[in-house]
C-alpha cells in the first residue's frame, strides 16, 4: 500500500529562525528521546508490511540540520538501507547551507525544502526572523530546492504569481514550487496562542483553497489534480511544478509520522499498521 509521506519529526526544539507561525510553537508536542537508531527497524517493519511512501520528509519540531553529525547521518543512511520512498527530502531554516558535511552527505539523494515568505531577503529576514542570506550562498546552488511559498495577506494573486515566475526565473535549481497555506493548529482546533493570531491576520489559510485553485487554473498550466488520496493540485511554469495541497482531507491524511522511536498520527496515537492495511 502507498502512503502520502512518513515524517520523521525530530524532538530538538532548536532553531536559527523565529517563524511568527512556527508549527512547532503551535502544537506543543511533548519533548522526546529521540531514538533515532531505531529508524531502520521501523522502516523495515513498514516495508515487511508492504507499504511504501511517496516522500520521505526529514523535519523537525526544531531544525533538522541543527542534530548532531552521528545522528543526522544515523537517518540518511537509514532512508538508504530500506528505501522505500520515490523521493526524499529535508525541510530546513536555510541553517543546512552552512553544515557543509551535513549538505554533502544528502544533496545528491534529498530535496531541500525551504519556506519563504518573501524574495527580498531582507523582508524575508525580517518577518521570519533570522540573520543569514542563506539563498544567496554557493551552498544553495549546490542542491535541489523545493520552495514552499508561504501566501500572505499583503499580496494579491497577481504578486503572487508574478514572485513565483522570479524565483524560478533566478534560482535554477528550484525543481518545484508548492503554494503554502498556514495552518492555525493541527494537533486542536484553537486558537489558544499567539502564532494562531498571527496566522490569522497575515496569511491565507485552507478556507481560501478554491480562490486559490481558481486562480491559477486560469493563470498557469494545469497538470493534475488527486484529490482523493494526496489532496493535491499541480500547475507547471517553465516545467517547475507548482503545487498545492487543498487540505480538504483531514490534517495528516495517509501521512505516518516517527517521533521518540514511534510510528504514530498528527495526535500521537500510535499506527496500528495491521488495521491500516
Ligand atoms: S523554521 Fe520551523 S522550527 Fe524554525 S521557527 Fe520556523 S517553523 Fe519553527
Amino acid at each position: 500500500m502507498k502512503y502520502k509521506e512518513f515524517e520523521l519529526i525530530g524532538s530538538s526544539f532548536k532553531c536559527d529562525k523565529n517563524c511568527p507561525y512556527c508549527t512547532a510553537k503551535i502544537t506543543k508536542w511533548p519533548v522526546v528521546d529521540n531514538k533515532f537508531e531505531l529508524l531502520e527497524e521501523k522502516l523495515k517493519y513498514l516495508r515487511d508490511n508492504n507499504i511504501n511512501f511517496r516522500y520521505f520528509i526529514f523535519c523537525g519540531n526544531g531544525e533538522p540540520s541543527l542534530l548532531e553529525f552521528n545522528d543526522f547521518k544515523t537517518i540518511v543512511e537509514a532512508t538508504r538501507n530500506v528505501n522505500i520512498f520515490d523521493e526524499k527530502r529535508l525541510q530546513s531554516s536555510g541553517n543546512i547551507f552552512y553544515e557543509d558535511k551535513k549538505l554533502d552527505l544528502i544533496k545528491n539523494d534529498f530535496i531541500i525544502e525551504i519556506t519563504r515568505v518573501s524574495l527580498d531577503s531582507k523582508e524575508d529576514m525580517k518577518i521570519l526572523g533570522y540573520k543569514r542570506d542563506y539563498i544567496n550562498t554557493d551552498n544553495f546552488k549546490k542542491a535541489k530546492i523545493r520552495l514552499n511559498y508561504v501566501l500572505m495577506k499583503n499580496k494579491s494573486f497577481n504578486e503572487y504569481f508574478d514572485e513565483i515566475k522570479r524565483y524560478i526565473e533566478k534560482y535554477p535549481n528550484i525543481v518545484t514550487v508548492s503554494l503554502k497555506t498556514l495552518n492555525l493548529n493541527t494537533r486542536k482546533d484553537e486558537i489558544d496562542n499567539p502564532y494562531s493570531q498571527w496566522i490569522i491576520e497575515n496569511a491565507l489559510t485552507k478556507d481560501d483553497t478554491d480562490k486559490i485553485i481558481e486562480f491559477m487554473n486560469s493563470n498557469a498550466n494545469f497538470v493534475t489534480s488527486d484529490e482523493k488520496f494526496f489532496d493535491r493540485f499541480e500547475w507547471n511554469y517553465n516545467g517547475v511544478p507548482i503545487t498545492f495541497y487543498a487540505k480538504k482531507l483531514d490534517y495528516g491524511y495517509s501521512n505516518i509520522v516517527y517521533y521518540g522511536g514511534e510510528l504514530v498520527d498528527y495526535h500521537l496515537n500510535k499506527i496500528n499498521i495491521a488495521k491500516e492495511i
